[in-house]
């Protein structure tokens, strides 16, 4: 039951059937992992806090600069050579005091990593670099945690839910390497802040898709495709690649144990 300060808090929400109050209360009972918090992740971590996810982890080692304002709009010039996941923890926190917000100061990996996983029921994938979206969905995969990525870059955005049922693809079926060259590093870039901020709201969506009904509406396992000009979206099956290492294992262990 929520109390009545939080019924009226969520009321057009909670107004909605396929919600309802019982929907809200698997929001402020749920735990979202959010690793990175640039401008997907501060898009994204925004709506789920007004939406009352009860318990959110925001991951970053990075210290929030000046070239960030134009699309991280989370936060303020007063942050500035702060670390990113402190600030934005405390953006939210005056946003919706009645949620916990506990913000990890460094880049996760391994262990430590595996354990935030454990405790989430979504990850939302935000962060910039190759390394750790392997990592992520590797540990995800293995936990069978949905998990819910983005990236943008220039005009351009992707999109994908990664449910990790049997036969389902995970993220290392569409990008099977572990690094991409210089010239593609997304903090030399461009990018357009909306762009970003779409993205990052995609994110929210879905997570609060699953987490207020149970399921997600959006298909998993497909690549969704924004053209930031033209404001088109494209979708595309992923496949799963019979020579994916992480699937195959994952397939071998799955096999060995049954
Ligand atoms: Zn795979």
């Amino acid at each position: 039951m929520l109390s009545d300060r939080l019924f009226l808090r969520y009321q057009r929400q909670v107004c909605l059937s396929d919600v309802s109050e019982q929907g809200q209360v698997s929001l402020v009972n749920s735990h979202v992992l959010v690793i990175g918090c640039g401008g997907l992740g501060c898009a994204a971590t925004l709506y789920l806090a007004a939406a009352g996810v009860g318990h959110l982890v925001v991951v970053d080692d990075d210290l929030v600069e000046e070239s960030n304002l134009q699309r991280q709009v989370a936060y303020r010039q007063t942050d500035l050579q702060h670390n990113k996941a402190k600030a934005l923890m405390q953006q939210l926190k005056q946003l919706n005091d009645s949620i916990n917000v506990r913000a990890v100061e460094r880049r996760l990996a391994d262990e430590q990593l595996g354990l935030e996983i454990m405790l989430a029921d979504v990850v939302l994938d935000c962060s910039d670099n190759l390394l750790t979206r392997q990592q992520v969905n590797r540990i995800c995969s293995q936990q069978k945690t949905p998990l819910i990525s983005a990236a943008a870059i220039g005009w351009q955005g992707q999109f994908t839910v990664f449910d990790y049922l049997p036969e389902s693809p995970c993220y290392r079926c569409l990008i099977p390497f572990d690094e991409i060259t210089q010239e593609g590093k997304c903090s030399d870039m461009g990018i357009i802040g909306p762009v970003v901020g779409v993205l990052g709201n995609y994110q929210a969506l879905a997570a609060i898709q699953k987490l207020a009904t149970g399921k997600f509406f959006v298909e998993p396992n497909q690549l969704h495709l924004f053209n930031g000009q033209t404001m088109q979206w494209q979708a595309i099956k992923i496949m799963r690649d019979p020579e994916c290492k992480l699937c195959n294992v994952s397939q071998a262990t799955t096999e060995v144990a049954s």
